[in-house]
């Protein structure tokens, strides 16, 4: 299969441009500004409600913005009704026609289209799904990953700029999803196209997509690629809501113009300016925040063999699971409680135990800062 389109080809950028959507006085998705470019995989993740598909439909020509203009590449298609935008959508339910054989179903576009010889297309397009054997089989003959693929060849059939895909993979069970996130993937890698993937599944976003826009109550709280985001979040919801995050209350003591040295508790960390989003004066309040994995665990009878330059926070184990590939820790610490901790399961200290006192240290290039007034702003403006 040869690619469809030229990645450097702009015709493909998706550009949202003050796009909202209200219903009555509930708004579902605030002015967003947004650029999608020709031939990225780009995710829009978020918790149900936040405002995704509405997003997506607003793209699709489906759903009516109440306010801004979609662009695809130049062309303004905000008044184009779905048809008539060079855009396709695969939804979770495949929507197959059941009467019809595989081969129909994808070459059912192109018929409409009122073309006669669809056969080397039709094939070309079941090669790339990985479904030419399946051609005469019926929807119901073919597993529930196998008739996802049908939907994706079905769409990709009339060469679209732009593929929307709204949690496709959500009726499929964890392997067939895994299987089918890396199937995507390769298939948008082949054919170069732009895909818009809407997913509440933070790991099936990071997976698959070069760029995650993380939204939130009807905005997009962050957007990057997936290491970037997981390792600089902004805001507590995106800390949260990719992966685990410990949080410690601290107070800036000093800063040098590379590091930033807070008090939290009797003690000191250090955090790297640059992975600091939070306004740093003296005396101002800062929310450190550090992934789990990231942690290290000592006994504290062995403390004294702890590099120096760490950043270190003392505590007692309170729980400990072991899960196979790691054990997990809650620790109890006076500057955080139920501080969680992954351990690989090398070498495991049999002392570290609950009830255990520990010490809990991590390079402090892991660390990030976030605003602490931040989740308070967000609160009075929800309840407002
Ligand atoms: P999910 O993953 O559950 O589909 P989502 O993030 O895609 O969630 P949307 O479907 O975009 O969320 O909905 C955003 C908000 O807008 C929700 O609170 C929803 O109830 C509301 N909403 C969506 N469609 C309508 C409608 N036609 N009328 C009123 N409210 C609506």
């Amino acid at each position: 299969m040869t690619t469809m389109t030229n990645k450097t080809d702009p015709s493909g950028d998706v550009r949202l441009t003050g796009i909202a959507k209200t219903y009555g006085a509930f708004t579902a998705v605030h002015p967003l500004d947004l650029t999608v470019p020709q031939g990225s995989f780009f995710a829009l993740l978020g918790a149900s409600g936040c405002g995704k598909t509405t997003t997506l439909r607003m793209i699709a020509g489906l759903e009516e913005p109440s306010a801004g203009t979609v662009f695809l590449g130049d062309q303004d298609v905000t008044a184009l009704p779905p048809y008539k935008r060079p855009v396709n959508t695969v939804f979770q339910s495949y929507a197959l026609f059941p009467h019809l054989d595989i081969f129909e179903n994808v070459a059912f576009g192109l018929r409409r289209r009122g073309l006669k010889s669809v056969k080397k297309q039709v094939e070309e397009m079941l090669e790339l799904v990985q479904l030419g054997e399946q051609a005469r089989k019926k929807p119901h003959q073919l597993s529930g990953g196998q008739q996802q693929r049908v939907a994706v060849a079905r769409a990709l059939i009339n060469h679209p700029k732009v593929l929307l895909l709204d949690e496709p993979l959500g009726a499929l069970d964890l392997k067939l999803r895994r299987q089918m996130q890396l199937e995507l993937k390769r298939i948008q890698t082949e054919v170069g196209i732009t895909f818009i993937h809407v997913t509440h599944d933070q790991e099936e976003a990071m997976t698959m997509a070069d760029t995650v826009a993380v939204m939130n109550a009807g905005r997009v709280e962050q957007l990057g690629a997936p290491t970037d985001l997981y390792e600089n979040p902004r805001t507590t919801f995106v800390a949260n809501f990719l992966g685990t995050s410990n949080f410690i209350e601290a107070e800036v003591d000093s800063t040098s113009g590379e590091e930033i040295v807070l008090k939290a508790g009797g003690g000191k960390l250090v955090l790297p300016e640059a992975r600091c989003s939070a306004p740093a004066g003296t005396g101002g309040k800062v929310l450190v925040g550090v992934r789990p994995e990231k942690i290290s665990l000592t006994h504290a009878d062995d403390a004294g063999e702890i590099p120096e330059g760490r950043n270190r926070i003392t505590g007692r184990i309170a729980d400990s699971s072991f899960i196979g590939v790691s054990t997990q820790y809650v620790v109890d610490s006076p500057v955080c409680s139920d501080f969680e901790v992954y351990a690989q399961n090398i070498d495991r200290d049999p002392r570290l135990v609950p009830g255990a006192e520990v010490v809990l240290h991590w390079n402090p290039a892991h660390t990030f800062g976030l605003d602490a007034a931040q989740d308070a702003d967000a609160g009075v403006e929800e309840a407002a």
